[in-house]
């Protein structure tokens, strides 16, 4: 069956592919040219993924998943969420979004804070949502340099370093988006 991952992100598409069983044949975007820009106009993330996913069903015909994470902060009531690539405004810029984050948090005491990703399966006419959450706090400099976005100010429960101090194997066994995309397998494995 071929399954189109709304993505062009290579990494995310070989990980995912690796976990699935050889029946399943995972395409990216441009491998079924599609090169339209999905805008992400939802609230939530459960909408965006939806969006995205619903897009590509409608629109190309395929079986299709697609995913959208956001970073939960305790104290902001939730901010960024869904609008955490553009924390800091357009154009999306890490190092920004990460500085606005900190001076958010300058005086607040309480700094847990989550990653969540939901993830939105159109699979033979019915439609499936996966969720994966990591929890943790955020830290109050940077630590490490891996990784991309929020990771260095990232720490997740339990452990003594930051996300961007993992290799991408040890963060991708406890993230958010590992723990989504291993319950999304685990139900294909079983379809
Ligand atoms: P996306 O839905 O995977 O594109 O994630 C949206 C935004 O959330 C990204 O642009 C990052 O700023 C942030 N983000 C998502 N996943 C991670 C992560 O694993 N580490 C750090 N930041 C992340």
């Amino acid at each position: 069956m071929k399954l189109v991952f709304a993505t062009n992100n290579l990494n995310k598409l070989k990980e995912v592919q690796e976990m699935l069983p050889e029946t399943i044949e995972l395409l990216s975007l441009r491998d079924i040219n599609c090169f339209d820009e999905i805008d992400e106009t939802e609230t939530s993330l459960e909408g965006n993924a939806k969006l995205k996913a619903d897009y590509i069903t409608t629109n190309f015909g395929f079986n299709c998943f697609a995913d959208d994470t956001g970073l939960e902060v305790e104290s902001l009531e939730g901010k960024p969420g869904v609008y955490s690539a553009r924390f800091a405004g357009e154009p999306a810029n890490s190092e920004r979004n990460m500085q606005k984050l900190l001076l958010d948090l300058e005086h607040k005491k309480n700094r847990k804070a989550q990653f969540r990703t939901a993830i939105s399966l159109n699979i033979n006419n019915k439609k499936f949502l996966f969720q994966g959450i990591c929890k943790g706090e955020i830290l109050e400099k940077k630590w490490g340099e891996k990784g991309f976005g929020y990771d260095p100010i990232f720490k997740p429960q339990g452990f003594n370093q930051s996300f961007a101090e993992m290799t991408s194997e040890e963060k991708n066994t406890i993230s958010h988006r590992g723990i989504a995309v291993q319950k999304l397998v685990a139900f294909l494995n079983n379809y």
